[in-house]
């Protein structure tokens, strides 16, 4: 069968339709009805299975991400790194592994215009031979929080006022001048590259820290970074808005788009190593997600190629039913302690349980490829395959049972304090990172950050605005004094 976005082909054969356990329709046109004009008969179950089955069509949208866009390709490794790692995917120049990409907005529902000023997600699925490694950032290397406890009030600023339904941009001011560590974010929001063209001309950043374990077990901290290869290119305002109106789905047509006309888009894997040894040295915490790590500190080792080159076939099959989760790391390649990482390795498989079900790793787009799901896990909803057969479903087992493998043993990771509550305290950490920033933009980007910012502060209390040029100001004097200018302080 063709999609009907396709030319439909000549003498294409067609099938019986039929309900979902088989049995043909004889009238898929004409409800079955007491008489020509009369009421309708219960008995008509194809007509009530078509109905329920449409009635049930949504699944939850996601919370965060709601509306993206996906599609399927390879990582090829280009520069040996089993230095670093022992992970398969890295295991030899050449290496190809295939994997699936998703990019999208935050804030905006699954219906919501693409062209809106927003950090974009960049979550990656690669299926490699020891499991599927999940790599699930955004187009920015850093975030608006260090600490999870602050992320479902942040999202909540994002979303609608519980009154009125409505944004409000007083809710995102009046959150981020009380919280200056979101200073670096917010600039990079209100930035050029707060409006990205489309998801091909932007970068992806895994944003936290990850390590990299070698196969003498040594561990080593790790940043991964996508460089677009199609270069940066982003919508000014005025241009983004007229688009949302005429084409909300921009881009994700130009990514179909894209890719159906065999113009496949590419990425630059680079990353940044930082040895173990060097965590207290560094001067800033290499655990906390506002801050990036340096180039000059720790340059960057070009590692491979990223190519989307084959569209999905079925959007909600593929895209909307694609369920990333920071937990799927695989050997060579895990955590580090990170709050916000630590939090969202059980945020998103929880997410996936209440959105997509208990069985939703078993869905054809989650499943590993040219690894195998062996486990004891069976039942729950929607149990779609032969839910382990005749296997037992306990181990130990003398039955022939799959069984762990020390051989996948991290090193152990020495950790120290006291179990407490630490607010990370304000200092000027929090607006030295924004300010060289700022400080690296040409001036044209400057004022039109500025502008940005003036165009949104501009709705909000006279006391929220100045907390917010006060930020600014610590951040580069410039900074604050532009602001400041523009909203007439
Ligand atoms: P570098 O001069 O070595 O790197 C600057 C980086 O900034 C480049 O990666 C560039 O990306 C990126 N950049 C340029 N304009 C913007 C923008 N409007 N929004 C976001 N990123 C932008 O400097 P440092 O490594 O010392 O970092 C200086 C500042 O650059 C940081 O404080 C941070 O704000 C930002 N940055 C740093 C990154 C890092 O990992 N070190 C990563 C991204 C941003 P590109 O190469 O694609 O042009």
């Amino acid at each position: 069968m063709k999609s009907p976005n396709k030319e439909k082909k000549k003498g294409a054969n067609s099938k019986t339709l039929t309900t979902a356990t088989g049995i043909p329709y004889a009238d898929n046109q004409n409800s079955l009805s007491a008489g020509p004009r009369g009421p309708l008969l219960l008995q008509d179950f194809h007509l009530f299975e078509k109905m329920a089955h449409f009635n049930r069509e949504r699944t939850p949208e996601r919370v965060v991400h709601a509306k993206g866009a996906g599609a399927h390709g390879t990582l090829t490794v280009t520069k040996n790194i089993t230095r670093y790692t022992k992970a398969k995917i890295f295991s030899e120049v050449g290496k190809k592994t295939e994997m699936f990409a998703r990019f999208s907005t935050v804030a905006g529902e699954r219906g919501s215009a693409d062209t809106v000023r927003d950090v974009r997600g960049y979550a990656l699925k690669f299926y490699t031979e020891e499991g599927n490694w999940d790599l699930v950032g955004n187009n920015t290397p850093v975030f608006f929080v260090r600490d999870p406890m602050k992320f479902m009030d942040f999202i909540h600023t994002q979303k609608r006022l519980p009154q009125n339904n409505l944004r409000s941009e007083i809710m995102w001011w009046d959150f981020w001048s009380l919280v200056p560590e979101s200073l670096h974010q917010v600039t990079i929001l209100f930035s050029d590259r707060g409006i990205p063209k489309g998801f091909r001309h932007m970068n992806g950043y895994g944003s936290h820290t990850y390590s990299f374990i070698n196969a003498d077990n040594e561990r080593f901290w790790v940043k991964f970074h996508f460089k677009t290869m199609q270069g940066i290119e982003n919508f000014m305002q005025e241009e983004a808005d007229k688009i949302a109106g005429k084409d909300p789905d921009w881009a994700t047509r130009d990514l179909f788009e894209a890719i159906e006309r065999g113009e496949y888009p590419r990425w630059r894997l680079e990353i940044q190593i930082m040895p173990e040894t060097e965590t207290e040295k560094f001067r800033w915490n290499p655990f906390d997600l506002t801050k990036v790590w340096p180039h000059k500190d720790y340059p960057v080792i070009e590692v491979g190629v990223m190519e989307l080159n084959r569209n999905p076939s079925n959007y909600f099959a593929e895209v909307e039913q694609a369920a990333f989760e920071p937990s799927n790391i695989v050997s060579g390649i895990s955590f580090s302690p990170d709050k916000m990482l630590q939090a969202r390795v059980f945020s998103y498989a929880d997410t996936h349980r209440y959105r997509l079900g208990v069985n939703y790793a078993l869905l054809p787009i989650n499943r590993p490829r040219t690894a195998k799901a062996n486990n004891y896990q069976r039942d729950g909803f929607m149990r779609f395959d032969d839910n382990g057969g005749d296997s037992p479903n306990y181990e130990p087992n003398s039955f022939g049972g799959p069984k762990e493998d020390p051989a996948f043993k991290e090193p152990p990771l020495k950790i120290s304090g006291d179990a407490d509550r630490y607010n990370q305290p304000v200092v000027d950490d929090d607006y030295v990172q924004p300010g060289n920033l700022f400080r690296l933009m040409p001036p044209d980007q400057q004022s039109r950050l500025i502008q940005n910012l003036v165009n949104s502060l501009k709705k909000v209390p006279r006391l929220i605005q100045e907390r917010m040029v006060s930020h600014f100001g610590k951040a580069d004097p410039a900074y604050g004094e532009g602001v400041a200018k523009g909203l007439g302080l």
